[in-house]
C-alpha cells in the first residue's frame, strides 16, 4: 500500500500491518479513559518509526547513496538504503536513524512538560510517547546485527578490518543475540519476541553468507606457479579476466586464449599492479622464451 512520497522517497505500508495494529490496540492494557487514545498511541509510534527511517534514507542520500523506499511492517520499518561501499558513508547512513530518536528526546520531554495537566489522557499519551521513543532508541542500539547498533558496530570495525571480516564479526554476534532472544521468547512464551528472534536470526545468517562471499573476494586463492614479472604477486585462481566477447575466464588455465570465441591474448594484465605482460613472462618455468638472468 503506497502511503505518501517525500523528496523522492516513497513510504509503503504492508497489509499485515493492519492485522498487527488491531491485535496490539485491542491487547493494549494502557489506562486511557477513551479507547481512541490507544489508536492515537499506535499511530504516533509509527510516526516515530517513519521519522527514524527517513533519518536513514536522507543520510544515505547525503553521502551519494541510493534510497527510494521505506516499508512499514508490523515489526517496524525498513528503509531500503544503498550507501556507497565506504565505512564512513555506511556509518552515517545507519547512525542517522537512532540520531533522530536522540533529537526527539527533548521534543517529547518538552511536550510532556507543557501538556501535563490539560487532560489526563493527553498526559498519559505524552508520557507514553517519551518512553516509546526511549525504548526504540535503546532497542535499536543493541549491538546485534541487523539492528542499527549491530550495523554501527560493523561499520566501526570496517575502519580497522576488511569489509568481509567486520561483517563476519558483527553478523556472528547477531546470531548469538538472536539465539538469546529466542530463548527469552520461549521462557516468556512471547510470540512477538519469538518472531523478532527468527527474523533477526535469518537476517544475521544472510549477513554471514554475504561476509563469506566478501572474504572470498578479498582473499582469493592464488596460483603459486605464476608470478607477475613486475610486482611478483601470484595471480588469483578463478575467472577474473574478461574477453571482449563478454566471457569471463581464467587466462592462466587456458594459456591466454578465450575458449568461447578463440581470441588469443598476447599480454595478461596483473590485478595487483595493473601492468601488462606476455603470459610466458608470468610462467618462466614453463616457457623457454623467457630466461631470467641469474648470478
Ligand atoms: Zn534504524
Ligand atoms: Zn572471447
Ligand atoms: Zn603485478
Amino acid at each position: 500500500l503506497r502511503l505518501f512520497e517525500f523528496r523522492g522517497i516513497t513510504v509503503f505500508l504492508h497489509w499485515t500491518w493492519f492485522i498487527a495494529a488491531i491485535y496490539l490496540i485491542v491487547q493494549s492494557t494502557e489506562n486511557y479513559h477513551s479507547g481512541i487514545w490507544k489508536v492515537a498511541e499506535y499511530l504516533a509510534l509509527f510516526g516515530i518509526v517513519i521519522l527514524h527511517e527517513f533519518g536513514h534514507a536522507l543520510a544515505c542520500r547525503s553521502v551519494g547513496g541510493r534510497a527510494e523506499k521505506i516499508i512499514l511492517w508490523p515489526l517496524g520499518g525498513v528503509a531500503f538504503v544503498a550507501p556507497p561501499p565506504r565505512a564512513g558513508a555506511v556509518l552515517w547512513s545507519i547512525a542517522a536513524g537512532p540520531l533522530v530518536n536522540v533529537l526527539l528526546l527533548p521534543v517529547t520531554v518538552a511536550l510532556l512538560h507543557f501538556g501535563r495537566g490539560l487532560n489526563p489522557d493527553l498526559t498519559h499519551f505524552l508520557w507514553r510517547m517519551k518512553w516509546i521513543n526511549i525504548t526504540l532508541l535503546i532497542f535499536n542500539m543493541l549491538p546485534i546485527y541487523p539492528l542499527d547498533g549491530g550495523q554501527i558496530l560493523q561499520s566501526l570495525l570496517w575502519f580497522f578490518l576488511s569489509r568481509g571480516r567486520s561483517l563476519l564479526i558483527a553478523a556472528s554476534i547477531g546470531i548469538l543475540g538472536a539465539a538469546a532472544l529466542g530463548l527469552l521468547a520461549l521462557y516468556e512464551r512471547s510470540l512477538f519476541a519469538g518472531m523478532i528472534a527468527v527474523f533477526a536470526g535469518v537476517m544475521a545468517w544472510n549477513g554471514i553468507r554475504a561476509a563469506m562471499l566478501l572474504l572470498a573476494q578479498e582473499n582469493p586463492r592464488r596460483r603459486t606457479e605464476a608470478a607477475c614479472p613486475y610486482c611478483g604477486s601470484h595471480p588469483p585462481i578463478g575467472n577474473h579476466w574478461t574477453c571482449p566477447c563478454g566471457h569471463d575466464f581464467d587466462t592462466f588455465q587456458t594459456g591466454g586464449i578465450c575458449l568461447i570465441c578463440g581470441n588469443s591474448f598476447n599480454v595478461t594484465q596483473c590485478g595487483d599492479c595493473g601492468k601488462d605482460a606476455p603470459i610466458q613472462q608470468w610462467m618462466p618455468a614453463r616457457a623457454g622464451s623467457y630466461a631470467p638472468t641469474r648470478f
